[in-house]
């Protein structure tokens, strides 16, 4: 394919080459990327881009829909076996999209919604004040515990006894722990409104049952499939079969046109993995390596929010290191790791400096490294951060981060075919 590229355009093939020599000479903690296999690039890659298919499957509006009908029937089916949910939406073209539709499917406009703080882990799609969704909705946010700094329920549960919200909103993007979901539904049905889990980050880590699944909980359960879950980049809805029809029509004609069904055929191949016995392992090996990952660094003298994880993501407080966020993520990215700045609870910084820095074993569980090479990696990261300005160190420690990278190599098969 990058052949065909090159011969039409060797301008953008140049700059895809760049890319996937980046992402081969790099390691990647970002807590919510990860390395689609190549079955799910062939399949975003597919004609089924040619093809315009607004409406469901059975009921579209144009013509020539036989095998679209076939791959989202498809799509759907996985999903549902695969959650164990009544309904599943495979359209949204991206994560945001899918809470949006949710609100827009349930709710009016000006409505009342209780939803996580984004400085303490929410997303912006939860009703910041930047976002569409925060000048729609009348949001109110809970919070962590400032000691603790795991989700306070109780200041949930009286905000949701304040305000009357018609939707509650759980789930986030930096929260190293489990959510208790049952606390959540006890609290929604105390005042009689919707639960909303968006399980974006977590998806990989509940479809193989590695934590537990909030779809038992949730009248509806919004989702991306390119963090954990190893799949392409798109969004998901899944919800009680009473909510279906809302649902559908909120995504079409409600917030989107023609859906994406390159997508939705990787999204297909993407459920089929989840259920392979390779994928739960994988899984348990995210959360394995977060673990040895969180040990190192707090053994280093590095304060964990919250003390430590239960998934696949960890958040430093760099306060009293003389590092803030952004230089450690710059700092880190010239030996080759990447990372990223993140607010941490009650963070006196600005969100483009932060005290924090998060980061993710995804990416690396994917292409292989284990326990042995996050206590490498913390190595590292900590030498890093001890002697910023030795230029002499960095050098020897982006040699060291190459050798992993050589050791681990990423897209192996593209390799041995080219
Ligand atoms: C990543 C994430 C999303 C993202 O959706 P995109 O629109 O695909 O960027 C939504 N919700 C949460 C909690 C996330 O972490």
């Amino acid at each position: 394919m990058i052949d065909v590229l090159r011969f039409e355009d060797h301008e953008v093939a140049a700059i895809l080459a760049h890319e996937v020599q980046r992402q081969k000479t790099t390691l990647n903690m970002i807590a919510s990327e990860n390395s689609a296999p190549l079955a799910i690039m062939a399949a975003e890659s597919s004609l089924f881009s040619n093809k315009a298919a607004e409406g469901y499957p059975g009921r579209r509006f144009h013509a020539g829909c036989q095998y679209t009908d076939a791959i989202e029937t498809l799509a759907i089916q996985r999903a549902k076996d695969l959650f164990q949910a009544e309904h599943a939406n495979v359209q949204p073209h991206s994560g945001v999209n899918a809470n949006m539709a949710v609100y827009f499917a349930m709710l009016k406009v000006g409505d009342p919604i209780l939803s996580m703080k984004l400085d303490h882990g929410g997303h912006i799609s939860h009703g910041a004040a930047m976002s569409l969704t925060g000048h729609c909705y009348q949001f109110t946010h809970y919070g962590v515990h400032r000691e603790t700094e795991l989700i306070d329920y109780e200041e949930a549960r009286s905000l949701a006894k304040a305000h009357h919200p018609k939707m509650i909103v759980g789930g986030a993007s930096s929260y190293p722990r489990l959510i208790d979901f049952a606390a959540l539904r006890e609290i929604t049905d105390e005042v009689g409104a919707y639960l909303l889990i968006d399980m974006a980050h977590i998806a990989g880590l509940v479809a193989a049952g590695i934590i537990p699944s909030p779809v038992p909980y949730a009248d509806f359960v919004t989702f991306t499939t390119y963090k954990t879950l190893m799949g392409g980049r798109g969004g998901m809805i899944l919800c009680k079969k009473a909510y279906a029809s809302k649902i559908d029509r909120a995504i079409f004609p409600g917030t989107q046109g023609t859906p994406a069904i390159q997508s939705i055929a990787a999204k297909a191949v993407c459920f089929q993995r989840a259920m392979s016995p390779e994928f739960r392992q994988i899984q348990a090996q995210i959360v394995a390596n977060a673990k040895r990952f969180a040990q190192a660094l707090g053994n280093a003298g590095y304060r964990l929010v919250t003390g430590g994880t239960d998934n696949h993501l960890i958040l430093i407080d760099l306060r009293g290191t003389g590092l803030k966020g952004n230089s450690a993520e710059a700092l880190l990215e010239k030996i080759g790791i990447l990372t990223n700045k993140n607010v941490v609870p009650y963070d006196p910084e600005s969100p483009m400096v932060t005290s924090g820095l998060r980061f993710g074993t995804p990416a690396l569980t994917t292409r292989g490294l284990k326990e042995p090479e996050m206590d490498r990696i913390a190595a590292i990261v900590h030498q890093a951060f001890s002697q910023p300005d030795n230029d002499d160190l960095l050098r020897r420690l982006q040699a060291e981060v190459q050798d992993l990278c050589q050791a681990f190599p990423l897209y192996q098969e593209l390799d041995a075919t080219s």
